[in-house]
């Protein structure tokens, strides 16, 4: 790293402690930026990266609800206002066990990058809650949602910060928290949560977004190398909302995805997965991957495990974090692979990236290869804007037009600075460029 920024990232970590994954976001993010300040040197003198490590607000606050025992639950809500240079705070609420404020910190720095990268007028934001929602009843759902919307209301609104979905966080639970923010702000403002239904000012394709510009995204990588999603054999992992869209898009390019995964294990259908089922299992009955593999027959579930120990020419990972580490790069590029896009946020560790790039595969990082679900939340801004709703293949059209617009400034970027084919560096200067202009435009604030 850049001795220059290397002091500056040492005061960050020191500042921020107990927050690996935060750090982690920070490093693979200067590590990229040393040639631009060789170019810009009043970003130095303007201090542009110690503010863009500084969130301009945190929020965290508790959130009591009752379970359907009657018993008091407490639970921790935080919303992180990153960066607001380029438009409002714009990112998704994460309801896990596992959050706290490190991993909201490290996904709202991640979100300022991805919406500028988009072109779109958002800044950056990020939020959610350690509540568990798994083996919650709808109505336990609702009161934590209401609860939690109790405190957020005063904290948002269609030009300050617009929240949207994230794991754990769906089309029922953006219907409960819309609901409850109407009812405090007596304000039918469409525009403050995106991921909305679609009779309620939400869009089409919003719920298809995440997975669909994933392999929009990695086609256009493959393009580079004179090869397409066509008899590909793709691994998924994960198998929620973004997996199973980019399954579904995936196979519809030709290619057959043979694995997919939840956190108790994974199952391998040679044939392909089945979309259809897999909606069924997971989005209607709530259920598992195991339950998938029994109501499909002929396919091999393997408890534990790693999905990454499946061949694939592709690899899409879209389940959480830090799901994909050294040792797994290693054995899918061993297994002759080619590809990699990233749905979710930072699923490959600063290990695994290092083994792609030094094999030569191509690697998308989750901020520009996932940023088609933030880029149509705010196509369902406009369209709450104009009190307009565009048809699918209008909206889709949009999704695929800026989803080859980011491939291809990530690209130009890398050839710019000298190194091509790297969308890690692409991605992280043409992001970062971006905000920083905006920010010594708007003066010290
Ligand atoms: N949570 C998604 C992301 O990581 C979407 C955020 C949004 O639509 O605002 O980008």
């Amino acid at each position: 790293m850049d001795a220059r920024l290397e002091a500056i990232k040492d005061t960050v970590l020191a500042r921020n402690p107990g927050e690996a994954e935060f750090h982690q976001a920070v490093v693979e993010v200067f590590e990229s930026l040393g040639p631009v300040h060789d170019r810009h040197p009043e970003f130095l003198e303007a201090a542009i990266l110690e503010r863009l490590c500084e969130p301009e607000r945190q929020i965290i606050f508790r959130v009591p609800w009752t379970d359907d025992a009657g018993r008091v639950q407490i639970n921790r809500g935080f919303r992180v206002e990153f960066n607001s240079a380029l438009g409002p705070y714009k990112g998704g609420l994460r309801f896990h066990p596992s959050v706290y404020l490190g991993i909201v910190k490290f996904l709202g720095f991640e979100q300022i990058f991805k919406n500028a990268l988009t072109g779109m007028p958002i800044g950056g934001g990020k939020g959610g809650s350690d509540f568990d929602p798994r083996g919650r009843s709808d109505a336990e759902v609702m009161r934590f949602c209401q609860s939690f919307m109790t405190e957020l209301y005063r904290h948002i609104g269609e030009y300050t910060d617009v929240p949207a979905g994230d794991i754990g966080v769906g089309g029922r639970e953006i219907g409960y928290l819309f609901g409850q923010y109407k009812r405090i702000t007596n304000r039918y403002e469409s525009g403050v949560l995106t991921g909305k239904g679609i009779s309620w000012g939400g869009s089409l394709v919003r719920p298809e977004a995440t997975g669909f510009g994933t392999v929009i995204f990695t086609q256009e990588m493959l393009k580079t190398r004179g090869a397409s999603f066509d008899a590909q054999r793709v691994v998924v992992s994960g198998s929620g909302n973004v997996a199973i869209n980019a399954i579904a898009k995936a196979q519809s390019l030709g290619a057959v995805v043979v694995a997919c995964s939840d956190s108790s294990g994974y199952v391998v259908d040679e044939s392909g997965i089945d979309v259809a089922l897999l909606r069924e299992v997971k989005e209607v009955q709530r259920g598992r991957l195991k339950d998938y593999a029994e109501r499909r027959g002929g396919v091999t579930y393997v408890d534990g495990g790693s999905v990454w120990d499946v061949d694939a020419t592709v690899a899409l990972p879209c389940a959480t974090q830090n799901e994909l580490d050294g040792a797994a790069a290693a054995r899918l590029v061993g297994n002759g692979l080619l590809a990699v896009g990233e749905g979710a946020n930072m699923p490959s560790t600063r290990d695994a990236v290092a083994v792609f790039q030094e094999a030569g595969v191509l690697f998308g990082p989750g901020k520009a290869a996932n940023a088609g679900g933030v880029a149509t939340s705010a196509l369902e801004m406009q369209q709450n804007a104009s009190r307009d709703s565009w048809s699918f293949e209008h909206t889709e059209e949009r999704l695929t037009e800026i989803m080859v617009g980011i491939h291809d400034r990530c690209a130009a970027t890398a050839e710019e600075y000298g190194e091509p084919g790297n969308y890690v560096l692409g991605a992280n200067i043409g992001g970062f460029v971006k905000v920083a202009d905006a920010m010594l435009a708007q003066g010290l604030i």
